[in-house]
């Protein structure tokens, strides 16, 4: 379980990133959020692994504040997938993936192997593994990306904008990975992103963020969909969309879901 309690970020030269936040985590859930770019998405991801400092307020981590934890030793416990990958360019795919494991005393043979298997297990051929990022494309560092981050087996898995560098398909079914890799592993998961959709798709808990980390809205996608708290809300997940707006049509017994402009969107079971 992540805690943030009343954390404040204000960068030097006076950026309110972060005017005043509670908020709390739970463990094995995935939680989102989503805001415009500059709203402090990724301060507040980062105040989890100490990579940025609170002005003010707390972080804890399963009720361990964060501050009383070793930087690098929190920073090596926790999962951490950039935006782009942030693979070691000058590195094969496989040592990136076991570097973590033998800085924190896994024997590199060992750390190689898991390595392997945790490639397999994000959908990678094995055949990749000698190759360097460079030589993958973007879907592939992606993946890359989620690997190293989960090499230290860690409980929580911080993702900043993880899929935000590739194209719609190749996104879907990354989206669709993780999904699967959740479901197996069950880590607290806190995603980042500024696609409302992704985070439906991914997401237990979607908190929606105005400028300042300020929260407009927490719920589950379904609640949020249902019942947007206020205007800000109901455009940010586009509430208004014709996709979002669907109707029940008759079709020889059937009950077809159509948008506004009467397209198939699926067909109701129940
Ligand atoms: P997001 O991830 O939602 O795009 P950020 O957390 O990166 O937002 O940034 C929030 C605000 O803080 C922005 O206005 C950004 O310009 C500012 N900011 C982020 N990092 C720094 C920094 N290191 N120094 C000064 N200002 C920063
Ligand atoms: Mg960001």
């Amino acid at each position: 379980m992540i805690e943030y309690r009343s954390v404040v970020k204000t960068y030097p030269g006076g950026t309110h990133a972060v005017q005043e936040l509670s908020l709390t985590v739970p463990a094995h859930r995935t939680l989102a959020l989503v805001g415009s770019s500059g709203s402090g998405k990724t301060t507040l991801l980062r105040m989890v692994n100490r990579m940025v400092e609170p002005t003010s307020g707390t972080v804890l981590v399963d009720g361990q504040d964060v501050r009383d934890v070793d930087r690098v030793a929190l920073r090596r416990s926790i999962g951490y997938v950039m935006q782009a990958g942030g693979l070691l360019p000058h590195r094969t795919v496989l040592d990136n993936v076991a570097t973590v494991p033998v800085l924190t005393g896994t024997p590199r043979r060992r750390a190689r192997v898991d390595a392997r298997e945790l490639l397999e297990r994000v959908g990678l051929d094995p055949t990749l593994a000698r190759r360097y990022p460079g030589q993958l494309s973007g879907g592939q560092q992606q993946r890359v990306g989620v690997a190293r981050a989960l090499a230290a087996d860690p409980d929580i898995l911080l993702m900043d904008e993880p899929f935000g560098a590739v194209d719609p398909i190749v996104r879907r079914e990354l989206q669709d990975e993780l999904r699967r890799l959740q479901g197996e592993l069950g880590k607290t998961i806190v995603l980042v992103t500024h696609d409302v959709d992704e985070a439906f798709r991914l997401a237990d808990q979607v908190v929606i963020l105005r400028t300042g980390a300020r929260v407009a809205q927490i719920g589950t996608p379904a609640e949020i969909l249902a019942h947007p708290a206020d205007e800000f809300v109901r455009t940010f997940v586009g509430a208004d969309r014709a996709e979002r707006n669907l109707s029940a049509l008759d079709v020889r017994g059937r009950q077809v879901l159509v948008d506004e402009h009467g397209r198939p969107a699926g067909v109701l079971t129940a």
